[in-house]
């Protein structure tokens, strides 16, 4: 026998038994967006290194560690996206989006990471982005954040998730408080980790963002970015809170939320839960003003988040919601023709019904089994009798109720008056 080929570590089939949830968390957010007046764009999954390269910082933990990366039989590097935002103002450049415009986009589809596989970590995993150019104040911030709020509540989540808030101030403000950061942190050098060391002379304010105790310890009386933040920042941020506050949505300072990308300034924000462990962050974002003009277009505010669509099937898995099965009418026939003569006069009648017509034979007894592992909510029964008398009986396979007779020209008509209990996702 022949060995079998397993997937890619890290790199995880989603079953059929999984889609369904899938689905209802892809239909909501695609329902919300739609309901801002957000466009689809949808780009390529692989793009020239350099994109990324120049786009999300070369002394990242994305860039240095995380890519996946191959030359091409031409000889030219690739790498597979690990993220969208970088992409996405790719095509906008490349397509003119941008000039004298406003864009609001969004987008989905796998990212791919070189990371440690674990729960909420994997190195395929999927992202829902939104992205937004040529808007400049704090009022197109305050709306994505109502936007993910929204999103919360329609998917029961509200009440898991929280809201983290920073402001990376300009790129000059960033200028200032690097020299003072890394002043303050040569003087303490011999306390700081390998990496955050390494990365005192590339990428200081990195070490902001290490996950290592005693480097997070050490920064607790480091000097604070807030304090070297200039006007325009200040009032930035000042008028995003006004507006968080005006609509009531709470959240958190976290002076030490930087993000793991080189291109925020001003705003950022993360969607936190307590719920998934280490893997709390379930939506990431912020303003990336500098973004396109680094990737050689006209200056263009910008701000986008993405949110990780595993980790939210992971927090929706712990209190699932009622979903619509594959199958909602199971055909069950001595008669093959008939059986799929009936779905397909259904399929006129009942458009958006969900049924699925026995094939392949077999004894009654097995049909009916396989109408119950289905698991649709009717069995419609064409046997010798029925088919003799134009008749079709109903049986109810998930409830009380007796099963019912009804003339093949009324089965239609009579499914639509029965009670559906299950939501219609
Ligand atoms: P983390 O700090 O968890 O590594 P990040 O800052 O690298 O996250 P972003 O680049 O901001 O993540 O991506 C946005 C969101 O995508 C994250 O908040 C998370 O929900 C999800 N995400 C990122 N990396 C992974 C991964 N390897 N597997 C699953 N989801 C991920
Ligand atoms: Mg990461």
């Amino acid at each position: 026998m022949s060995r079998k080929v397993a997937s890619i570590r890290g790199m995880n089939d989603i079953l059929p038994t999984q889609t369904p949830l899938w689905q209802w968390l892809e239909a909501r957010v695609t329902d919300v967006l739609a309901g801002y007046g957000y466009s689809e764009i949808r780009m390529p999954i692989v793009e020239p290194t350099e994109l990324f390269k120049r786009s999300i910082g070369e002394v990242t933990d994305i860039v240095e560690k995380e890519m996946y990366t191959f030359d091409d039989r031409n000889g030219d590097s690739i790498t597979l996206r690990p993220e969208g935002t970088a992409g996405c103002v790719r095509a906008c450049e490349q397509h003119g989006l941008l000039y004298n415009q406003v864009q609001r986009l969004w987008y989905r589809g796998p990212m791919f990471r070189y990371e440690r596989p674990q729960a909420g970590r994997y190195r395929q995993f999927h992202q829902i982005g939104v992205e937004s150019f040529g808007m400049s104040g704090p009022d197109i911030d305050a709306e994505m954040i109502l936007m993910t709020a929204r999103l919360w509540r329609q998917l029961g989540l509200a009440d898991k998730v929280r809201l983290e808030l920073n402001t990376l101030g300009l790129a000059e403000d960033r200028a200032a408080y690097r020299d003072a950061l890394v002043a303050w942190l040569r003087a303490r050098e011999e306390r700081l980790d390998d990496d955050s060391r390494r990365r005192l002379e590339r990428n200081p304010l990195r070490i902001l963002d290490s996950k290592h105790p005693d480097t997070r310890a050490l920064l607790a009386d480091a000097p604070a970015l807030a304090d070297y933040l200039g006007d325009e920042a200040r009032s930035h941020f000042e008028g995003l809170r006004a507006l968080l506050d005006a609509a009531g949505i709470p959240y958190v300072i976290n002076p030490s939320l930087v993000r793991g990308l080189d291109y925020y300034g001003k705003t950022v924000f993360e969607w936190v839960t307590d719920a998934l462990g280490a893997q709390g962050t379930v939506c990431a974002g912020g303003r990336y003003d500098g973004l396109v003009t680094q990737l050689g277009g006209k200056p263009t505010p910008a701000v986008g988040f993405a949110m990780g669509v595993e980790r939210l099937i992971l927090l929706l898995e712990q209190q699932p919601p009622e979903l619509r099965p594959d199958a909602e009418l199971y055909i069950v026939s001595s008669d093959a023709g008939a059986a799929l003569r009936l779905a397909e006069a259904l399929r006129d009648t009942l458009p958006g019904q969900r049924i699925r017509c026995h094939c392949g034979g077999g004894s009654f007894k097995s049909q009916m089994k396989k109408a119950d592992q289905s698991g649709a909510r009717y069995a419609l029964i064409l046997g010798e009798t029925e088919l003799a008398e134009g008749l079709v009986t109903v049986k109810p396979l998930r409830q009380d109720g007796e099963q019912q007779q009804v003339r093949q020209a009324e089965v239609g008509a009579y499914l639509a008056t029965l009670d559906h209990d299950t939501q219609i996702g």
